[in-house]
């Protein structure tokens, strides 16, 4: 299998070519074709499978650039995991001219209000920081149409449960969820999945 073989943006299968993927890993032949047909996903697997690009492929592709609306969020625990993630992120759209914005704890929050007063496409943030733009209704998260949890188990962790509940909350209800860690911690996630995650795929790596 080839990454021709998914529907992509012909200027995204050129930036995936330039950082030296040649084919789809594992992960990604799965995951791709199921989030482009907008199934919720859950993803089980370890770091250096290829998971980034298992979401970022198929959710930059789904991406209309003329809306001017935010429509992929990226939550991730920490900091230097959404300073990553968002380098990622820019690799991938490098020749599709995409907006995309890290909001991150610990950085100037009027940044980040100047920045959302332009066109945004994607956002990759920590739960803290997009919550209180949220809260602050600087950023409409109404419009997101996918949202990303990439290591669920510490966003579901006790510590941060609460924050990602109330992320949830100013979401679309039928918006389409991926969400991927190495491990799930069992009662946290299915409480979690009942209520957030519809009819999801499973993906083992
Ligand atoms: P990740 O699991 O997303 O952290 O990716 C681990 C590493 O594998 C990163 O350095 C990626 O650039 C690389 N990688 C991901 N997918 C592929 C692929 N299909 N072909 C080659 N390298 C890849």
């Amino acid at each position: 299998l080839t990454f021709e073989s998914f529907d992509l943006p012909n200027d995204l299968q050129l930036a995936i070519y330039e950082m030296g993927y040649d084919k789809p890993s594992p992960i990604q032949e799965e995951a791709i074709p199921l989030i482009l047909e907008g199934k919720n996903v859950i993803g089980k697997a370890k770091t250096g499978t290829g998971k980034t690009g298992a979401y970022a492929i198929p959710t930059i592709s789904m991406i209309d650039k003329d809306d001017p609306n935010v429509q992929v969020l990226i939550i991730v625990p920490t900091r230097e995991l959404a300073i990553q993630t968002a380098s990622t992120m820019k690799k991938f759209s490098k020749y599709l001219d995409l907006e995309i914005m890290g909001a991150l704890g610990g950085t100037s929050i009027r940044k980040d209000i100047l920045r959302l007063e332009n066109q945004i496409h994607i956002i990759v943030a920590t739960p803290g920081r997009i919550l209180d733009l949220a809260e602050k209704e600087v950023v409409d998260l109404s419009t997101v149409q996918t949202v990303i949890l990439d290591e669920v188990d510490k966003l579901l962790s006790t510590h941060f449960m609460p924050v990602t509940r109330k992320i949830f909350n100013f979401l679309s209800k039928d918006i389409q969820v991926l969400l991927f860690s190495a491990t799930f911690p069992k009662e946290s996630t299915q409480v979690f999945q009942k209520e957030y995650v519809p009819d999801p795929q499973y993906i083992n790596m």
